[in-house]
């Protein structure tokens, strides 16, 4: 070893030892006769002293340093005359007798500190710089620690984590696949999973019986923050189980998560229906952290000579409490925000429960005092709430507002990054309609079950078909999903014809699985939670980036190794392979 300790260690306990330490100058401060230089390592950062004045091979070498210079350092553990509380090598220094410079650096693009001034762009450039500061650091120990205490937990309970392959075939997980040519089969092509999907169901009939694995999944579809095209799942499967099994065993990590990295009970996570998470939330993954839930009105404000509402299939509303003071400049501009075309409102109406008592509404032409009472009642106002109304088509008016719904929370303070909110959603439809295509989709994916008592509306009514599906949502985030899988050919070729494959199509697409099911499969089901999406939550970050070493943009492009990026004429040729761009 180069050294004897690391930059973040040393303490009272060592005073008068000889110790040597390598890091990289994080600053340099010379004060004529003696220089202060604070050396860094990913431990910490220890202020090191040299006495110029007397030696001057060392005075050459500390003149000669840079930020960033890569050091080894020998020599004394003093006391500090000016102690630093704030970090835990604060109480002493290191009177150094020999320094050599073991690289020297460039000035670095950027500053590396907590609060750097590089922009966005020029940090991910230069990721591996990016990656020396603390924020970042922090982030992936967090990452680390996580990812260790997922498999402390996991395997107390016998789960075996099993690598499956990275080039196979499409598994169909709502998104577009990467796909990788083969050389050696020319004309044919590979996918990068979706998920691991139809291996771990595999893996239940080779009778693993409880699998997992923390995996990389591939995904090509538009990004977001918390989207990015290749991410991590902690993907799970168990045989001879039932939903609930699922749900106590993943709710039991999550709280294992929280308690060994946060030391936060989450305590048992309240349970919704698909279809009140929808009628009281407009979103399946609700952020609870705040109630506001949506008030329907229909009832009480249909023929009143409103055309607005009159004519929508939905009315429907909030309560914001508190925020009566709104001006009419401010409800103006909220109005504004939910007109623009990404939530697509076509107004807003308002009622305030004024400090006097009294109510007022921005549709007082048609709701007297007597009919804004009932709206009152509806939503139990005080004296101080804004009630917020939408109306329209359900669907519509539903997403709509509940935009506006995370918007308030926001604004009122309700969603705090240290408050923690967990649930689970359960009971999702089956299907769902996709108007481009005009064909029914998968919800979750085409392997999960129906409810038994709804597979006979597979003909009659498919959008009614529940799920045995469920998901994770913490703070109004998605951080897993998962279902109890089909198990049986027949009930999967029925799922298959539902979906608009014919039997050949299917047969080809997954016919190994059905055959697989052939050979004694046990019922199984499982769940993947999002490991990216997981660490962001812990880590207060809104974006899953920061909690990924090497991420890529929003064009998923890694500008540090400029990828992706053309290939030369030779490989192509070799794929069979000719590109019209
Ligand atoms: N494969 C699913 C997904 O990626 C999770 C599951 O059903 O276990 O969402």
């Amino acid at each position: 070893m180069l050294r004897t300790h690391t930059c973040g260690e040393l303490n009272m306990s060592h005073l008068g030892q000889t110790v040597t330490l390598c890091g990289w100058v994080q600053k340099s401060r010379d004060l004529g006769g003696t220089t202060f230089i604070d050396v860094r390592d990913r431990y910490g950062l220890t202020q090191l002293v040299l006495n110029t004045d007397t030696d001057a091979t060392l005075r050459e070498t500390a003149r000669s340093l840079g930020r960033e210079f890569v050091v080894k350092v020998t020599g004394k553990v003093l006391e500090r005359t000016s102690k630093n509380s704030k970090i835990p090598t604060g109480d002493i220094e290191i009177a150094v007798e020999a320094l050599d410079v073991l690289n020297e650096a460039k000035i670095p693009p950027f500053l590396i500190e907590d609060e750097t001034d590089g922009g966005e762009e020029l940090r991910a450039k230069y990721r591996y710089l990016d990656l020396r500061r603390n924020p970042l650091r922090q982030n992936l120990m967090l990452r680390h620690k996580i990812a260790q205490e997922i498999r402390k937990y996991l395997d107390g309970l016998n789960f075996i984590e099993v690598e499956t392959p990275v080039l196979i075939k499409s598994t169909p997980e709502g998104a577009r696949d990467f796909v990788v040519p083969s050389r050696m089969n020319q004309g044919e092509f590979y996918a990068l999973p979706q998920s691991p999907q139809t291996f771990k169901q595999l893996l239940m009939v080779s009778g693993f019986d409880r699998y997992f694995q923390i995996v990389k999944c591939f995904r090509d579809e538009d990004l977001r923050a918390d989207r990015q095209p290749e991410f991590t799942q902690i993907d799970c499967e168990m045989s001879f189980i039932e939903q609930e099994d699922i749900l106590n065993i993943f709710e039991g990590m999550a709280r294992h998560l929280f308690n060994t990295v946060k030391g936060i009970d989450l305590g048992t996570f309240p349970r919704m229906q698909y279809a009140d998470a929808m009628r009281l939330y407009g979103s399946d993954k609700p952020d609870i952290r705040f109630g506001m839930q949506f008030v329907e009105l229909n009832d009480i404000v249909k023929g009143k000579n409103f055309g607005v509402f009159d004519n929508a299939e939905l009315v429907v509303g909030i309560n914001a409490k508190g925020a009566a003071s709104y001006t009419r400049k401010q409800l103006d501009e909220l109005t504004e925000w939910l007109k623009r075309p990404q939530i697509g409102a076509t107004g807003l109406i308002y009622m305030r429960h004024n400090d006097d008592g009294s109510l007022k509404s921005s549709v007082d032409k048609f709701y007297n005092e007597e009919e804004l009472q009932k709206w009152s009642a509806a939503f139990n106002t005080k004296p101080g709430d804004l009630v917020l109304v939408l109306a329209g088509q359900t669907d519509k008016v539903r997403k709509q507002l509940n935009e506006l719904r995370l918007e308030m929370g926001s604004r009122l303070g309700l969603r705090s990054k240290d408050v923690f909110a967990p649930l689970w959603v359960l009971d999702f439809p089956l299907l769902e309609f996709d108007e481009e295509s005009g064909r029914w989709h998968a919800m979750h994916h085409p392997f999960t079950s129906p409810k038994p008592e709804d597979i006979a509306m597979l003909d009659t009514n498919p959008g009614a078909v529940r799920a045995n599906a469920y998901d994770m949502v913490i703070n109004g985030i998605e951080v897993g999903g998962g279902s109890i899988r089909i198990y049986d050919r027949a009930l999967q070729s029925l799922m298959f014809k539902h979906l608009g494959f014919s039997p050949e199509e299917a047969q080809k697409q997954f016919g190994f699985l059905m055959d697989a099911f052939e050979y004694g499969a046990p019922p199984h089901g499982g769940i993947a939670l999002g490991f990216d999406r997981l660490c962001s939550i812990f880590a207060g970050l809104d974006s899953i980036r920061d909690v990924i070493a090497f991420p890529k943009n929003n064009s998923g492009r890694d500008v540090m190794i400029d990828a992706p990026s053309t290939i030369a004429d030779a490989q192509l040729q070799e794929l069979s392979i000719k590109t019209t761009v």
